[in-house]
């Protein structure tokens, strides 16, 4: 794929920055929000939801298209782009006409093949730019898809927006973020741009300039982040969205990575140590994978269940107390040893299960 940059004259490519609220509310709330965003001067395109997918039907459900006339309003008087979501060919079709280039695919919309391929017939030929947020699951191969989708029928101007996922994990967030996806989308499609919207990640305003810092330094390449000119006011989303003199304020503070892989042979040498000690593990794990086919063999001559929960419970309690030990975080030792012992899992079921 050969992507171009979805806002056509952004002269520092890095990092695009998108505010706006979550909704439009109201032609005052919209013009007066992207004023003061505009008075920062620290704004590439506004945000707002004309059309919001809400969980209950008894919520604000968005204007509609009467606001597609604040949007017009906003690109004229304040030279600022504008972009909304949009679920169906129909709200392409009537933004459109009102002058609207920049689009996003919520994650509602993004998780449905369907839709996403109904929206692409109808965008083709046109010079719009389409960013598609994450689908609510973590299936990074369908979100690909639907990017394939766009890019097919010519629109190249495409980004991603990582808003985190679905999930019932208690947490102070209100979506997992679950940074290993977005390393992974990097690494497999790495010619695709990816903005972050720490505010649906949230949920909560408090959280906004911590994720945001954090996915800067995942090299991300941009920012959305919900604005709003009175918070408590607002018709959706309330709580996560921060205030103009707040986002001014976020984007101050960030510390924005320099887009360096080499820094001097310090790093080189460091990295070279990493190497070696990859090598030794790998070398240890092999030694692990051999003892456990011969357990794998024990256990198929006396006819025992692979797992042995007391003995998994003990492997890993010791593995987090050992850790806790040498002051290294117990969860990540954790979570290697899950992996080490799903390994195990997989030999003893080769050689047991495989027919003699
Ligand atoms: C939004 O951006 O306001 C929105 C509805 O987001 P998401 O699709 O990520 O839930
Ligand atoms: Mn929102």
């Amino acid at each position: 794929m050969i992507i171009n940059p979805i806002i056509a004259n952004k002269t520092t490519e890095y990092p695009i920055l998108i505010a706006g609220p979550c909704s439009a509310e109201s032609k005052e709330q919209v013009l007066n929000t992207a004023k003061q965003l505009a008075a920062t001067k620290k704004i590439d395109l506004f945000r707002c939801g004309i059309w919001k997918p809400r969980s209950s039907p008894n919520s604000f459900e968005g204007i509609g298209i009467e606001a597609l006339d604040w949007l017009e309003a906003i690109e004229q008087t304040l030279n600022i782009p504008t972009c909304i979501e949009i679920a169906n060919a129909k709200h392409l079709e009537l933004s459109i006409k009102k002058g609207i280039r920049h689009f996003w695919i919520g994650a509602r919309t993004s998780v449905n093949p369907f839709a996403v391929q109904e929206i692409a017939q109808a965008a083709k030929g046109l010079d719009i730019a389409i960013m598609i947020k994450n689908p609510i699951v973590p299936d990074i191969k369908l979100w690909y898809g639907d990017f394939e989708r766009f890019y097919n029928v010519g629109i190249n101007r495409l980004a991603a927006i990582y808003r985190g996922f679905n999930t019932y994990k208690a947490s102070i967030y209100r979506n997992d973020p679950a940074w290993l996806n977005l390393i992974e989308f990097r690494r497999q499609y790495k010619e695709i741009p990816i903005i972050c919207d720490p505010s649906h990640i949230a949920g909560n305003s408090e959280w906004i300039f911590e994720i945001a810092q954090k996915a800067l330094y995942l090299d991300i390449n941009g920012l959305m982040i919900e604005t709003h000119y009175c918070p408590k006011e607002a018709l959706s989303d309330k709580n996560q969205q921060v205030t103009v003199e707040q986002y001014r304020e976020i984007i101050r503070q960030l510390r924005i990575p320099n887009k360096l892989e080499f820094i001097d042979n310090k790093l080189e040498d460091y990295r070279s140590r990493i190497d070696e000690l990859d090598n030794e593990i790998i070398a240890l794990v092999a030694k692990r994978i051999e003892i456990v086919k011969e357990i794998a063999k024990l256990k198929k001559e006396h006819n025992i269940p692979i797992l042995q929960m007391n003995r998994w419970k003990s492997v890993l309690d010791n593995s987090k107390a050992k850790a806790e030990q040498m002051n290294i975080d117990p969860e990540i030792i954790g979570e290697i040893m899950q992996l080490l012992h799903e390994a195990a899992i997989k030999t003893q079921e080769k050689v047991i299960l495989l027919p003699e």
